[in-house]
């Protein structure tokens, strides 16, 4: 079986800044309509940080480069999603270890310790209109296959609409948070885009 190394890992954060500052302005829109208005920014500030250090000083193995890359996350993302993101990599990248290279059901592994690690500090479930409704179902898929995984948080994202918001500053809104995509699941859906698009998915 094919197995990744840090290299990849980097690729993957590179290509999911990328895709963040492509997509920012959606992301934004998708906050002014249930949120404050800034969860574009706020991403495009995190991961661009992260894809510089990652150029500067690239970690040698999968799981530093995502320790790493949370820890900048929580450091320099001012909203929720910065800690609740920085959790999700530094978590995952924990649960890596040092290994030089990982497989991708081992990253589905560490990925569902991420995600539950993200349920623990924001104490949301499925179903409550959260990024968890995009990254719990990725990363179960992903234990079959990137394109999987990259599809199921893309349906992830998409069942967010009709939800009511239980979490965050949607939940403010109320019944106003219905017929709303979270902008949260969307950025979700946009990482696990990204890793499909990496591994060649
Ligand atoms: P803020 O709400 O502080 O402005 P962002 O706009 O960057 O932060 O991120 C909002 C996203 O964070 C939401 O769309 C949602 O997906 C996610 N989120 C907020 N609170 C929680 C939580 N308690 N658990 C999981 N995800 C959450
Ligand atoms: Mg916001
Ligand atoms: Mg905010």
């Amino acid at each position: 079986t094919e197995t990744y190394g840090a290299g990849f890992f980097r690729d993957w954060l590179t290509a999911a800044a990328a895709a963040v500052d492509r997509e920012a302005g959606r992301l934004t829109e998708l906050d002014s309509a249930i949120g404050d208005a800034d969860h574009g920014a706020n991403l495009q500030r995190g991961f661009a940080a992260v894809a510089a250090t990652l150029e500067k000083e690239p970690p040698a193995t999968p799981g530093a480069v995502l320790t790493g890359a949370g820890r900048q996350l929580i450091s320099t993302v001012g909203g929720a999603s910065g800690p609740l993101y920085g959790t999700l990599l530094r978590r995952t990248g924990k649960a890596l270890g040092d290994a030089e290279r990982v497989s991708r059901t081992g990253l589905a592994e560490a990925l569902a310790a991420g995600v539950a690690a993200v349920s623990r500090l924001g104490g949301a479930r499925p179903g409550d209109k959260t990024m968890l409704d995009a990254l719990g179902p990725a990363a179960e898929a992903l234990g079959d296959s990137f394109a999987a995984a990259r599809e199921a948080a893309e349906a992830g994202a998409l069942a967010t609409v009709p939800m009511l918001a239980r979490k965050g500053r949607a939940s403010y809104l109320g019944e106003r948070s219905v017929g709303h995509q979270d902008p949260g699941a969307t950025s979700s859906a946009l990482l696990f885009a990204a890793l499909a698009d990496v591994a060649g998915a």
